[in-house]
C-alpha cells in the first residue's frame, strides 16, 4: 500500500520563532547555547507535525540561514569556525550574494568560486547522529547554482564533489539520504546530463539508499534520472505541465521507488484528493509509489490556524500542515477510506468572488490599452522640460525604515486600540519627517516612505477586492525575513484610490517631485497565491486596470513621476526557457496596461531587484517604462554586461548600496559601480540610487549612506 512522505516543512514556526531566535542572537539577547537549544526545539516541533500525518520525512532540514549555504559549508566550499563567522558570511560586509531560488520568492546564498582553490573537503558535519533520510541539497544543484566556476571544468568538479558526498555518506553511515536536485528540471545540456551520470556513478559503491527529489517543473528526459544509481526518484506532478506524468507512462522504473509529488507545495489550493488518489492508483500498477508533496512546503505558511480568511475561502485552501494531511487523505482514499476526504473537498469548486464588471473590462481591452501613443524619445523630452532634473539624479526606491515605532503604531491601529484618524495623523507625521530628511540630504526625487504599508504586496491586497490577506500566514523570503503572501481568489477590483492621499500629502510638502509608488501586477501575483480557475494573464490584466485607475488619480493630484515596482518580474519566469514567451507576453502586456493611457509627460519608473538581466533585457525594454532602477551592488555592477549587447535607450539607476546589509558604503566604494556602467550607459541616462527599498534598514544607516550617494552624484557631475 502506498506510503506517504513529506518534505520541506517550514522552519519559520507558527509564531515565527525562527526569526525571534536568530534575531535575538544577533541582538545579543540570546547566547549561542540558548539559540541552539531554541532551534532544536523548533525542529522537534516540525518533526512532530510530520509524524502526525506522514510515514517518513527528511532529517537535517533545519538551518540557521539557508540550506544551499549549509551544503557549501559541508563540502568545504566555505568555512566558518564559529556561529558568528557563519552569520558573517550570510549578512554583513563580506556576505555571499543572494539570489532567488528558481522561480520562487525564496532567496539563497550564492556560493562563489571566484579566486578559490577548488578542493572540496568535508568541512562540517551537519548530520551527526542522523542515519535515515539525511537531508542534503544534491551536488548538481549545488554547483549549478554557484557562480564563477572555473571555465570548462564542470564535469570534473561535479565528479570530485560527488566523491565527497560519498565520503560524507560513508562517514555518517547513512542508511538513506534525501537529495534535493531541483536543478534537474532546468533545460540541461547533453554535457550536463553526462556529467550528472558520471558523477552519480560513484554512488554505485555505497550502501546508502539515495532518494533524489526534483521539483518546480518536469525533468526533460526523466528516464535518465531513473537510470542513475539511486533508490528513489521524486517528481513534481503539479507544476510539470503534465510532462512528468506523460513520461512516466513509458519509463522503465528499474526497481526505483517513485516519490509521486501530487500535492502542490507552492500554491494554497486544496487538492482534489480523489483525483490525486486516481493518479496514485494508476502509477502503482507500474511503480513502487510513495505519495509526497510536489516542491518544498516552506513556500506555504505553517497552518491555517488563526488565519483571517472568509469561510468560503477557508474551504478552498490548505497550508503546509494541511498539505501533509492531504498526503494522508490521498493514502486513505487509495485504501478505500473516503469519509474525511469527502468533507475535505466539499467546498473546493464553489465559485467565490465573481465580478462581472471587471471581466467585462478585461474583455474590452484593445490595442490602445497596451500601447502608448507617444514614443519614449519624445516622452523623455516632455518629462525633462517638466522635471528639470540635474545629471545623475538621486533618488531612493520607495520605503524608508519601518521603525519599531511605525510597526507598533500600525499594530495598535489593527487591534482597534488606535483610531484610524490618529493612525493617519501619525503616518502623516512620518511622511513629513521623511520629506524633511530628504530635503536636508539634497536628494532630487523624493519618496513618501511607504510608512502606511506593511508590505508592498499585502498593502495593495488589503485595498483591492478579490484578494484576501491571511493575518498570520508567514513565509520566509530570505534569512529571517518573512512576509505574508495574500490569496488572490476572485476578480480583482479597485473600488477607491489606494495610495493617492499619502502621495499627494507628501507632494504638498515639497517642490521636489515625489514618486507615486505602486506594485505591479506580476509582483502582486508572484508574491501572492494566485487563483488557478482563470488564466493568470486575466488576473494580471485585472490588477493592471486597477493600477491604471490609480495612476489617473495621481495625475489629477499633480504627481509627475510614478514608479511601478516589478521586483518579481524575472523570478516569476518559468524555469524552462522554452516557456518564456508565453509568460513574458502577459507579464509585459500587463505592465503596459498599467501605463499606456497615462500622460506622456508623466514619467514612468519601474524597479526590479535581484534580477539576472542578461537574457530578459528585450522583454524588459518591451515594458516601455521611461526609467528603471535595479539591484547591482553585491555583484559590483556585473549586471551592466547585459546592457552592452542591446540598444538600451532608457534611463537607468544602478543600485550602488546593498541595502540588505547594515554596512554603510563610502563614496569610494560606490563610485566604481557607476564608472563601470558609464562605459556602457550615456551619462544623461544615469540615476544614482540604492539597490532597493530601505524599510529593513535603520535611519542611522540610511542617513549617512544617502549622504554618500548624494556626494557621489555631486562628484560625478563635476567629473562629467
Ligand atoms: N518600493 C519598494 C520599497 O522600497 C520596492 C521594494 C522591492 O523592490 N522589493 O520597499
Ligand atoms: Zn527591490
Amino acid at each position: 500500500m502506498a506510503k506517504t512522505y513529506g518534505y520541506g516543512f517550514p522552519r519559520l514556526g507558527k509564531q515565527r520563532e525562527f526569526k525571534t531566535l536568530i534575531e535575538g542572537y544577533w541582538a545579543g539577547k540570546l547566547t549561542e547555547e540558548e539559540l541552539r537549544a531554541g532551534i532544536a526545539k523548533l525542529n522537534d516541533k516540525r518533526e512532530e507535525t510530520y509524524k502526525k500525518y506522514v510515514d517518513a520525512f527528511p532529517k537535517g532540514e533545519m538551518t540557521f540561514y539557508d540550506n544551499l549555504f549549509d551544503t557549501a559549508l559541508i563540502f568545504g566550499i566555505y568555512s566558518a569556525e564559529s556561529l558568528d563567522e557563519y552569520f558573517n558570511l550570510c549578512r554583513g560586509k563580506n556576505a555571499l550574494e543572494m539570489t532567488k531560488w528558481f522561480n520562487t520568492n525564496y532567496h539563497y546564498l550564492v556560493p562563489d568560486f571566484e579566486g578559490k582553490e577548488v578542493e572540496f573537503k568535508l568541512g562540517w558535519n551537519k548530520h551527526e547522529g542522523i542515519k535515515k533520510n539525511a537531508y542534503l541539497i544534491g551536488p548538481f544543484t549545488l554547483l549549478k547554482l554557484s557562480k564563477n566556476l572555473p571555465e570548462g571544468k564542470f564535469t570534473e568538479l561535479l565528479k570530485k564533489l560527488a566523491a565527497k558526498y560519498l565520503e560524507y555518506f560513508k562517514f555518517n553511515g547513512f542508511e538513506s539520504v534525501h537529495l534535493d536536485e531541483p536543478a534537474f528540471v532546468m533545460e540541461l545540456t547533453d554535457g550536463e546530463v553526462e556529467a550528472i551520470k558520471e558523477a552519480y556513478k560513484s554512488f554505485e559503491s555505497v550502501d546508502t539508499k539515495i532518494n533524489v527529489f526534483t521539483y518546480y517543473d518536469s525533468v526533460d528526459n526523466l528516464q535518465f534520472v531513473f537510470d542513475l544509481p539511486v533508490a528513489g526518484v521524486g517528481v513534481d506532478l503539479v507544476h510539470d505541465r503534465g510532462e512528468n506524468l506523460s513520461q512516466l507512462e513509458n519509463i522503465d522504473p528499474k526497481g526505483k521507488t517513485l516519490y509521486a509529488g501530487v500535492v502542490d507545495g507552492r500554491n494554497v489550493w486544496r487538492s482534489d484528493v480523489f483525483k490525486k488518489a486516481e493518479i496514485i492508483k494508476k502509477l502503482s500498477e507500474k511503480f513502487d509509489v510513495v505519495i509526497t508533496n510536489a516542491a518544498l512546503l516552506f513556500h506555504l505558511p505553517v497552518n491555517l490556524k488563526g488565519a483571517t480568511l472568509p469561510p468560503e475561502l477557508v474551504a478552498k485552501v490548505a497550508f503546509a500542515e494541511e498539505k501533509l494531511n492531504e498526503l494522508k487523505l490521498i493514502a486513505d482514499v487509495v485504501k478505500g477510506k473516503e469519509d474525511e476526504a469527502r468533507s475535505w473537498v466539499e467546498g473546493i469548486d464553489r465559485a467565490f468572488g465573481v465580478r462581472e464588471n471587471v471581466r467585462e473590462r478585461v474583455r474590452n481591452l484593445t490595442e490602445a490599452d497596451f500601447n502608448k501613443p507617444v514614443p519614449y524619445a519624445e516622452r523623455i523630452k516632455l518629462q525633462q522640460e517638466r522635471l528639470k532634473l540635474p545629471l545623475f539624479p538621486t533618488t531612493t526606491i520607495g520605503s524608508f525604515p519601518q521603525t519599531q515605532e511605525v510597526r507598533r503604531v500600525r499594530l495598535l491601529n489593527r487591534r482597534g486600540q488606535l483610531s484610524d484618524k490618529d493612525y493617519e495623523t501619525f503616518i502623516k507625521g512620518e511622511i513629513a519627517k521623511a520629506i524633511k530628511i530628504q530635503e536636508e540630504l539634497g536628494l532630487d526625487v523624493f519618496v513618501h516612505g511607504e510608512f502606511e504599508r506593511s508590505d508592498m504586496v499585502e498593502f495593495f491586497a488589503e485595498k483591492l477586492e478579490g484578494i484576501a490577506t491571511t493575518g498570520n500566514g508567514w513565509v520566509i523570503s530570505y534569512g529571517t525575513r518573512s512576509y505574508r503572501p495574500p490569496i488572490i481568489f476572485g476578480d480583482v477590483e479597485r473600488t477607491e484610490p489606494m495610495t493617492v492621499k499619502e502621495i499627494a500629502f507628501a507632494q504638498s510638502l515639497t517642490d521636489k517631485p515625489v514618486k507615486g509608488m505602486l506594485t505591479g501586477p506580476v509582483t502582486i501575483i508572484a508574491w501572492s497565491y494566485c487563483r488557478e480557475d482563470i488564466p493568470v494573464s486575466k488576473v494580471a490584466y485585472q490588477i493592471a486596470l486597477a493600477i491604471r485607475d490609480e495612476i489617473a488619480d495621481y495625475e489629477k493630484a499633480g504627481i509627475k513621476i510614478v514608479q511601478i515596482d516589478e521586483a518579481a518580474f524575472r523570478e516569476k519566469a518559468p524555469i524552462k526557457k522554452r516557456n518564456w514567451d508565453e509568460y513574458f507576453d502577459w507579464a509585459v502586456k500587463s505592465f503596459r496596461v498599467c501605463h499606456a493611457r497615462s500622460k506622456p509627460e508623466t514619467q514612468i519608473h519601474s524597479h526590479m531587484c535581484y534580477s539576472e538581466f542578461g537574457e530578459i533585457i528585450e522583454y524588459i525594454l518591451a515594458m516601455d517604462f521611461d526609467v528603471i532602477s535595479i539591484e547591482a551592488s553585491r555583484s559590483k555592477g556585473d549586471i551592466i554586461e547585459a546592457f552592452e549587447k542591446v540598444n538600451f535607450d532608457r534611463q537607468i539607476g544602478l543600485g550602488v548600496w546593498d541595502i540588505h546589509s547594515p554596512y554603510v558604503p563610502s563614496v569610494e566604494e560606490m563610485k566604481p559601480i557607476v564608472k563601470r556602467a558609464l562605459k556602457v550607459i550615456p551619462k544623461e541616462n544615469f540615476w544614482v540610487n540604492p539597490d532597493c527599498g530601505l524599510k529593513t534598514r535603520r535611519w542611522e544607516e540610511c542617513i549617512p549612506a544617502i549622504r554618500n550617494i548624494v556626494t557621489l552624484a555631486h562628484e560625478l557631475r563635476e567629473e562629467a
